[in-house]
């Protein structure tokens, strides 16, 4: 089972395939779902796509806007475009731009986006006989669903989203963030203004507002929680899958990096025994409350909080290590930090992490200084070997 990661830019792209990704999915600036992502330019998507076949590692690009008949012009010469640099498959929802890389890149596999809400066999028999190699299934199915479409359309390879953020509605089919911003959730411009409070006003009583409260923090209703199936990935496994999917191409590299590397120990592993310290690897990432959503049931009571939006945030991710000379570490500063606090360094083997309280911090001109500021590259002087690939993060203060 592929375990497949987003890469919202090259250096994203390079952690996720350090902490463990078999696969990454990556956007280019036009067409994909993440507008305000980095995404790659042309020329960067080629060597995303170098670095990952050098890495014997699969990239997939996506194409899944729900197009305007302004956005048709131009897709025939990107979907070449993308033909000729060899990305391993097109990440597709809407049909005419699926009917226009069928004709202009038919080399390329096809996988129908989460955005298309494939929720039956039916419907996943219907793109297969369109020539789709692979849907990503809706986020809404539960275990039971998913095994129904794999037993009855075994030709077709499936994929589930594992890990992220959730939409309150079927992806794709919400209006809201259009309606109130002029930027649609369809053409990659979402403001989620599902994690906004609202007000209810009767119809023929403008203006008056009635305040939703559900205790003094109001009430988000609808506010859908983070999905996490780390407990579950050994029925997953069983359900013999093709591919896994972490949601979050906007998130930092210390997030890809963390969560990657949960559910590629998670996968290693293959049954039940998966250790506390590799679950509360998702604890230490920014995120909402988790649920398993949709996984068990359709019970909708647990997929939301209504108490708030807000991200809950236990640690800090503080920097990258950009380079190491001997134990010396030299790291790109994200967060702030001083002498006196504890760091954990973390790397794709988690046997390898360790945590080092600060004694002396080194600036550019190597002189010392107390505090290490955002947008600065110091110099640590450790105790401990240094692999490649770490990032720094610090635990919040509990007040
Ligand atoms: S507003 Fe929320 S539910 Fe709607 S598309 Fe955006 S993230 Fe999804």
């Amino acid at each position: 089972m592929e375990l497949l990661s987003p890469a919202g830019d090259l250096n994203k792209l390079k952690y996720a395939v350090y902490y463990g990704a078999d696969a990454v999915y990556a956007s280019g600036q036009y067409f994909g779902l993440r507008a305000k992502s980095t995404n790659f330019n042309r020329e960067q998507l080629k060597k995303a796509v170098k670095f990952c076949h050098d890495h014997h590692r699969k990239i997939y690009v996506t194409v899944n806007i729900f197009a305007l008949n302004r956005d048709i012009k131009a897709l025939p010469e990107y979907l070449q475009f993308l033909q000729s640099i060899q990305v391993d498959a097109l990440i597709i929802s809407d049909p005419g731009v699926f009917a226009l890389a069928r004709e202009y890149a038919p080399q390329i596999k096809i996988h129908v986006s989460t955005q298309a809400n494939v929720t039956s066999w039916s419907a996943a028999k219907f793109w297969f006989d369109q020539g789709a190699a692979r849907i990503i299934l809706a986020r809404e199915l539960n275990i039971k669903d998913i095994a129904e479409i794999k037993q009855k359309v075994p030709e077709i390879e499936l994929e589930i989203f594992v890990q992220g953020a959730m939409c309150m509605s079927y992806s794709g089919r919400c209006l809201i963030s259009a309606f109130l911003n002029d930027r649609s959730a369809n053409q990659g411009l979402c403001t989620q203004p599902c994690r906004w409070e609202y007000d209810l006003v009767e119809r023929s009583r403008p203006g008056e507002q009635f305040r939703i409260e559900q205790d003094k923090y109001g009430s988000y209703f609808f506010n859908s929680k983070d999905l996490n199936l780390i407990n579950r990935i050994a029925e997953i496994t069983e359900l013999e899958l093709d591919s896994v999917k972490i949601e979050g191409r906007m998130k930092s590299i210390y997030y890809v990096a963390a969560v990657t590397r949960a559910y590629r120990s998670a996968i290693d592993i293959g049954n039940n025994k998966i250790s506390d310290n590799i679950k509360n690897e998702l604890n230490k990432i920014s995120h909402r409350r988790y649920s398993e959503s949709f996984f068990n049931s359709n019970d909708s009571k647990k997929t939301q909080y209504y108490g708030s939006s807000a991200y809950i945030r236990e640690y800090q991710f503080i920097g990258e290590i950009t380079k190491t000379i001997q134990q010396s570490a030299f790291i790109a500063i994200r967060s702030k930090f001083s002498v006196d606090d504890t760091l954990e360094f973390i790397f794709p083997d988690f046997e390898d992490d360790f945590q080092y309280t600060v004694k002396e911090i080194f600036d550019e001109e190597n002189i010392a200084i107390q505090s290490a500021k955002p947008n600065t590259t110091i110099r640590l002087d450790l105790d401990n070997k240094i692999p490649n690939w770490g990032i720094v993060r610090k635990k919040n203060n509990e007040d």
